[in-house]
């Protein structure tokens, strides 16, 4: 399968290479040219099958360089039972007839990243072997939360990786944090940057250009490389739960052969639901994305107008991971609508000198027949988490319960009842306080008390990755200033 830069049809590459690059070396964002099609077939073959062989046969359509053999290790090694707490890998949970929630936090940091940063490393180590990259990979990653621990957790003593993670010091939930610092692992780095989540991504940007620094890195023998969700090989194994859902919807007879569903999406940096659009572009009868926000509506505001405007305030949410103005994976989807790199550049050039753009009309109008966008605040957020558990019994976090209220908004405005895939991004003991908050207990002491408060309230027991950061030793306390952070790569190459 060929891949393109989004900016430029001429820059071309193999999987292989998309992967081990994870971007163009003109800025733009390694994409398949085409979508390959799963024929009605292909899906009657899939529902009978494990998760992890759902996954060798859909990410085997894209990469065409991987044997079967490799890719079947990999899943069994990726999505097995000293990973994932249970055998379904990503289960679905039908709430009512047409109300269905895929739970996408059964991994080993119990966020919805362990689905891709769990599969990656596979992918990107046999990347290097076969592009016949000597270096070792250091891999440079700036995190709000979720995406540091899930790397960490994913990179941990891979052959010819290092990693290294930055996350603002005052930025990350007490439970993020200790998940970070009490990271195990010889190759594995973390440092907290005095600022914001902002300063720690623009540092990070600022040291992959750095040319002093990377020539001393590949004096010693590294090359940097990043594990954010610009990569394909995160994007790919998105696109296997949506489709493995889908399957298990067939199988359980939740939705009939042919039948049209919705995918609703709490969304940040547009990764998530962009797997799902491609989904549908692979001929899954996927009908409306609807992609939920939190107080940050930059998305909102941009798929009912078509203005993207970075240009607003930025707010600290109780759903910390979608607390984001910039979403990166929006390229792939401009590519996508447009066909024309030309203007996918000049959106990006746009929104890099003035923080804005505008699209043309039609493809706005082509793009608001697929998405819609809605957004709640945080008091909001928690009356949903209330009533979905006192409605349904059922227990979930911040993330998931914007995109519950997406869900509510857009039946209420269209009187559209068809059957709808909600993605559930992080478990709730994860973000146990405000969840308590939620359901009228107030909270007390630290982090990991309010996770046994929630054990208790709701009598469901915590994740043992989480109940386990209890007493486990702080391996990581060095802090940097945001103008110093080579320093914290080059003391990682001692
Ligand atoms: C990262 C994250 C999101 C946002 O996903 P994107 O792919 O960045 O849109 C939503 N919820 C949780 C819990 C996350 O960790």
């Amino acid at each position: 399968m060929r891949y393109i830069s989004t900016r430029d049809l001429s820059i071309r590459c193999n999987a292989s290479q998309a992967i081990a690059q994870g971007l163009a070396s003109d800025g733009g964002l390694l994409t398949p040219f085409y979508l390959p099609r799963l024929p009605n077939k292909t899906l009657e073959e899939l529902k009978e099958m494990s998760y992890q062989h759902r996954a060798v046969y859909i990410m085997k359509q894209f990469l065409e360089e991987f044997t079967v053999k490799e890719l079947t290790d990999y899943a069994a090694a990726a999505y097995g039972p000293e990973k994932f707490d249970t055998p379904a890998v990503a289960p679905v949970r039908t709430l009512d007839n047409n109300t269905h929630c895929l739970e996408l936090w059964h991994g080993p940091t119990c966020a919805f990243k362990d689905m891709a940063l769990q599969m990656l490393p596979h992918l990107l180590t046999a990347s290097l072997t076969k592009t016949e990259e000597t270096k070792t990979a250091f891999i440079l990653v700036a995190t709000s939360g979720d995406t540091g621990k899930g790397a960490l957790e994913g990179f941990r003593d891979v052959a010819r990786t290092k990693i290294l993670v930055f996350y603002p010091k005052d930025g990350v939930s007490q439970v993020q944090q200790l998940q970070m610092t009490t990271q195990e692992g010889g190759n594995v780095g973390v440092t907290a940057v005095h600022g914001n989540f902002d300063d720690a991504q623009t540092g990070v940007k600022r040291l992959f250009s750095d040319k002093n620094l990377r020539e001393e890195l590949a004096r010693r023998g590294y090359f940097f490389s990043s594990a954010n969700s610009i990569n394909w090989g995160r994007v790919l194994p998105q696109i296997v739960y949506y489709i493995s859902a889908y399957c298990d919807l067939l199988r359980d007879g939740r939705i009939q052969p042919g039948q049209g569903f919705h995918i609703c999406v709490p969304t940040g940096n547009f990764g998530n639901i962009l797997a799902a659009y491609y989904v549908r572009e692979m001929g899954i009868p996927v009908q409306r994305l609807i992609c939920a926000s939190n107080r940050n509506n930059v998305l909102t505001e941009f798929l009912r107008t078509g203005v993207y405007d970075r240009n607003r305030s930025f707010y600290n949410t109780i759903s910390p991971s979608m607390d984001i103005l910039i979403s990166s994976n929006l390229e792939r989807l401009l590519f996508s609508m447009t066909q024309d790199p030309e203007e996918v550049r000049g959106y990006m050039k746009q929104l890099n000198a003035q923080g804005r753009y505008q699209l043309r009309e039609n493809v706005v109008n082509r793009m608001k027949k697929i998405f819609c966008g809605y957004s709640c605040d945080d008091a909001e957020t928690k009356k949903v988490i209330r009533q979905i558990y006192e409605k349904y019994d059922y227990l979930i976090d911040t993330h998931t319960a914007v995109a519950f209220s997406a869900l509510e908004q857009y039946r209420a405005e269209t009187d559209d009842d068809s059957p709808c895939l909600v993605a559930s991004t992080a478990s709730p003991f994860k973000f146990s306080g405000s969840v308590l908050e939620a359901l009228g207990v107030e909270p007390s002491g630290d982090g990991l008390d309010a996770l046994d408060q929630l054990a208790e309230k709701t009598g469901l027991p915590a994740p043992a990755p989480l109940a386990g950061l209890r007493g486990k030793a702080v391996r990581f306390t060095e802090e940097v200033e945001k103008t110093n952070m080579a320093d914290a790569v080059l003391s990682m190459l001692e």
